[in-house]
């Protein structure tokens, strides 16, 4: 964590912070552990790093520790390939965890003890019910639950059943484990919730060994417990299964007892969060795949050229509250830039060509002008730049009739070419379609460097680059994958998409110091944003894609917009 980081941190006091503080200080717990619990079904995105910031956070600020742990007791959907994923995705975005990884599956044989030790004392039972059957006995919001007729049986008869799921003497859904808790109390979490099914899947860590599996609301609290963890942070959604997670606490021979709390989840504008819509942007081929650098995941915005310092940055900056809200998408682009702006060096790029030609200038000329890496920072070093007689500029840094307000190049207008000379545009030729085909400009020799020997101003810098040495490449720019801000009818969202949210320009100039750029290292194209190399595309020709403009335009467009 940098100095910048630790200072917001002091700023942010939480309720989860001043609880752990508060059961140091009375000798409660000695030393704080917390779990970073992720399912391995799917890759790890933004509101993940909320809840690692949060729980590696408060694990290294109070000297304790924080686990990496796979919540992976649903073989059906989780994979290795997830496992190892996420992993890296934990790495690169510079949380650490103490060496080992935990699984809930090791607790396999455990977590049946429990349940068996829950027979015993009464307190479950094996049901026949099918799953609609519990569904439609569970009752509703204003209406209790109706007490399943298996409901009864005896201690022996439910180890005997319960023994025989577990050999894989019945099929899937012909029985289930659930605790025997309260049909008609008001919090449906506690009508009797299922704690095992039988599954016939293999699972990525324990193979065939298991056909059934335990449910999330049993593994979790009692894996929590046998790993010692001491404050088990999870998202408000979880609020309504504390009194389960409790009564599983109380009730067991657990090691320690382990308490629940629960924060926000991050929801940010413009974009989903949740892995199932995520999902349906790869089947619907909105996006081509987890790592499109327009998706919120970890491994897109790394893609994209988001350095981890600046996720991290935006996550401590995230509220720990007990209510939703929706984060603007804009405070994280403030802290890439934040980030980028002291750490990207400046490069020259023109996205949009228009040939320029200096008459005044030697035909077969060039030479190499000197610029900073990143001006006022002389231990970044610098470049060269070719410059000779035919450039590329941008086509709107030139206006045949110049309104109002446009202070760049027009015909007989000076401008300053940045780092190099003042030159002033003579003439435009144009083909038989009446397109722009070149600038005729001339130059003023003396004012090399950029600088006017005799104070003349001139009120436009553009940038550009040598046409006969710059290396041509496709850029990408994007937008947010969505229109609206927030997203109101999640399984309707195709409603919402952004048409614009990829734009690709494959006739784009880069001066030849960007053949060195290298992925997720973002440099600075001059006066249009930061830009990183994207390796899985750059086959024949450079690919950079845009991590983030110089200024927020999306939302100001939008505006306009409406
Ligand atoms: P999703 O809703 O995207 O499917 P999930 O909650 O099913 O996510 P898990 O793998 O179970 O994903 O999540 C691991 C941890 O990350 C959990 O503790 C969960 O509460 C937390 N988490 C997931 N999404 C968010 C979010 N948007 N904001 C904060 N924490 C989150
Ligand atoms: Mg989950």
């Amino acid at each position: 964590m940098s100095k910048k980081e630790s200072e917001n941190r002091d700023e942010i006091k939480d309720f989860i912070r001043e609880k752990i503080q508060k059961d140091l200080r009375s000798g409660v717990i000695k030393r704080v552990v917390t779990r970073f619990p992720p399912e391995p079904n799917g890759f790890l995105h933004i509101g993940h790093a909320k809840s690692m910031g949060l729980n590696f956070g408060v694990a290294k600020e109070f000297n304790g520790e924080c686990h990496l742990r796979f919540d992976d007791t649903n073989p059906t959907k989780e994979d290795q390939e997830f496992i190892e994923a996420i992993c890296e995705d934990v790495r690169w975005l510079g949380y650490r965890w103490n060496g080992k990884v935990y699984y809930a599956s090791d607790n396999f044989e455990k977590l049946y003890e429990y349940a068996v030790f829950l027979i015993n004392l009464g307190k479950a039972y094996v049901d026949d019910l099918s799953a609609q059957e519990i569904h439609k006995y569970r009752g509703s919001l204003i209406e209790a639950g109706t007490e399943s007729p298996f409901r009864k049986r005896s201690k022996e008869e439910n180890l005997d059943l319960f023994k025989r799921m577990r050999a894989g003497e019945f099929e899937e859904g012909a029985r289930v484990l659930r605790a025997k808790i309260n049909m008609a109390s008001g919090n449906i979490n506690l009508r009797d919730p299922i704690l095992y099914r039988i599954l016939k899947a293999n699972h990525p860590r324990t193979g065939g060994d298991w056909c059934i599996y335990p449910t999330y609301d049993f593994a979790h609290g009692q894996t929590d417990a046998i790993e010692g963890v001491t404050h088990s942070l999870c998202t408000l959604e979880f609020e309504d299964h504390r009194p389960l997670y409790d009564w599983l606490v109380d009730l067991l021979p657990l090691p320690c007892k382990p308490k629940q709390y629960e924060f926000s989840r991050l929801n940010l504008s413009y974009t989903v969060l949740s892995k199932r819509f995520l999902t349906q942007l790869i089947i619907n081929q909105t996006v081509a795949g987890w790592d499109d650098p327009r998706m919120p995941t970890i491994l897109g915005l790394r893609r994209r050229g988001v350095p981890p310092e600046a996720i991290r940055d935006f996550v401590s900056r995230l509220a720990i509250t007990k209510t939703d809200g929706t984060v603007e998408t804009v405070l994280l682009d403030h802290c890439i830039r934040n980030y980028l702006n002291e750490h990207a060096v400046r490069r020259m790029a023109v996205l949009n060509p228009v040939r320029v030609v200096i008459e005044n200038y030697p035909e077969s000329g060039s030479e190499e002008i000197e610029a900073e890496n990143l001006p006022g920072n002389k231990s970044a070093g610098k470049r060269l730049i070719p410059f000779s007689r035919e450039l590329y500029i941008e086509q709107e840094d030139f206006m045949e009739e110049p309104s109002k307000n446009f202070f760049r190049l027009a015909p007989g207008r000076e401008v300053r070419l940045r780092y190099a000379y003042f030159i002033t545009c003579k003439e435009v030729k144009r083909n038989e379609k009446g397109e722009i085909t070149e600038i005729i400009c001339s130059y003023d020799p003396l004012t090399k460097g950029g600088q006017s020997p005799d104070g003349r101003k001139v009120k436009g810098t553009l940038h550009w680059v040598s046409s006969q040495h710059s290396i041509p490449a496709t850029v990408r720019l994007f937008e947010p994958l969505f229109v609206d801000e927030k997203i109101e009818n999640k399984d309707r969202f195709e409603n919402s998409l952004n048409p614009n949210s990829l734009t690709v320009l494959d006739n784009c100039y880069l001066e030849p110091a960007l053949k060195e750029a290298k992925s997720e290292v973002p440099v600075q194209f001059e006066r249009l944003g930061y830009f990183c190399v994207d390796a899985k595309d750059s086959k024949e020709q450079l690919a950079f894609n845009r991590t983030v403009s110089l200024r927020d335009t999306f939302k100001r467009k939008n505006i306009h917009q409406t």
